[in-house]
């Protein structure tokens, strides 16, 4: 066996339908009495509903975060953090909520309780990424990392179909990438396999009936467990990629991640057998690119670069920027094979070996 180093994130986590109910019990255990509650536009008036159901708990409502963390609404949020004497942050909502909270937390230290309503996973993290004139920077701070997390099932029943596949496949996407990771651990491997044989499971019964509870908490436990992963062992092309096409040409971050995942995958075959191995059989299917091909197809998510937004006469760019600082990749990133994964994926071509 390779030698390995494991370092266990500090973070508390209950789970399960009706899993809110705890949120007064946790706040006290860390103090807070009057949180800023954040979401965003989209989820404003549910969390106006939370806020008057949890008075006791919260100090302050702000509902404008927005997609990766601008920092002009952290300086705004912090505000009222500071005008309403907020003790602790509750995010509400998706990887853009919490990148606010943790955003927030950065900067004052102020404990987090996170209640995850997608399977992005930055709960899971103490990752977070800001963007400030356009440029778009991550950090690792263990300050940013929430020391609660609420998975209450209940709250992902109204995430649109859509954006549960997509959302999903982004999980994945962390899971599939700890399994070949130059850290990687024992653990973490067992933990992404399990994330990505419950997420794949879960997919298409939420796509066939999006009020499945029983699809819907073993996406949830899907999404912890390749959240956690994410937050704790590095991430490799497929990451970078995303980060890329994400910042540089502002598309959606869970559908690029959705898209390109098959093609990352397919990139890596030679060089990473084992994870590849373990990726098809979390799967059940035969190649760990052609199954995620055939789970987004599965899912109805978008299968092009084009249907998202993508211009062709941007992939090149695109494909200078991804390899001008690259990440650690298990097949080491070339410029002209980059290339012609982009194409592939803005065309929604299956993956192939480039
Ligand atoms: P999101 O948070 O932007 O949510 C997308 C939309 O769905 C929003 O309008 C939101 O209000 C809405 N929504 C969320 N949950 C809902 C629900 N249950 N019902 C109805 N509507 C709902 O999307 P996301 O994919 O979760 O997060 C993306 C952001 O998170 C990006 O900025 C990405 O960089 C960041 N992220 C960070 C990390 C990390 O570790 N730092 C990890 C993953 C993602």
């Amino acid at each position: 066996m390779q030698p390995f180093t494991y370092q266990g994130l500090p973070v508390r986590v209950r789970f399960g339908a009706g899993a809110l109910a705890n949120l007064a019990e946790e706040a006290a255990a860390l103090g807070i009495r009057k949180a800023l509650l954040i979401s965003t536009p989209a989820q404003a008036a549910a969390a106006h509903d939370f806020a008057s159901n949890h008075k006791a708990t919260i100090g302050a409502v702000f509902t404008d975060a927005q997609m990766h963390t601008p920092t002009d609404v952290t300086e705004r949020a912090l505000e009222i953090v500071k005008s309403a004497g907020c003790d602790g942050m509750i995010a509400l909502g998706g990887g853009s909520t919490i990148g606010l909270g943790k955003a927030i937390a950065l900067r004052t230290d102020l404990p987090q309780i996170a209640i995850p309503t997608t399977y992005a996973g930055s709960e899971a993290t103490p990752i977070l990424g800001e963007t400030k004139d356009g440029l778009k920077t991550t950090i690792r701070d263990l300050r940013v990392l929430p020391e609660v997390i609420l998975y209450d099932v209940d709250l992902t029943l109204t995430l649109p179909p859509a954006l549960s596949m997509t959302s999903g496949l982004n999980a994945i996407a962390h899971a599939a990438e700890a399994l070949y990771a130059r850290d990687g651990n024992p653990l973490i491997s067992l933990l992404a396999q399990d994330g990505i044989r419950a997420m794949a499971a879960a997919l298409p019964a939420i796509h066939r009936d999006p009020h499945d509870a029983e699809a819907r908490a073993k996406a949830l436990y899907g999404a912890w467990a390749c959240g956690t992963c994410l937050g704790s062992v590095g991430m490799a092309l497929h990451h970078k990629l995303c980060h890329t096409l994400g910042g540089s040409f502002n598309l959606p971050h869970a559908e690029t991640h959705a898209i390109l995942l098959p093609h990352s995958i397919a990139y890596n075959k030679a060089a990473a057998p084992e994870a590849m191995q373990r990726i098809a059989e979390a799967l059940g299917a035969q190649d760990a690119a052609d199954g995620l091909f055939a789970l987004s197809r599965q899912t109805g998510a978008p299968s092009s670069l084009l249907a998202i937004g993508m211009r062709a006469e941007d992939i090149e760019h695109a494909a200078d920027l991804a390899v001008a600082n690259p990440y650690w990749s298990p097949r080491p990133v070339e410029r002209d094979a980059i290339g012609k994964l982009l194409r592939n994926a803005l065309q929604g071509l299956p993956p192939e070996l480039v």
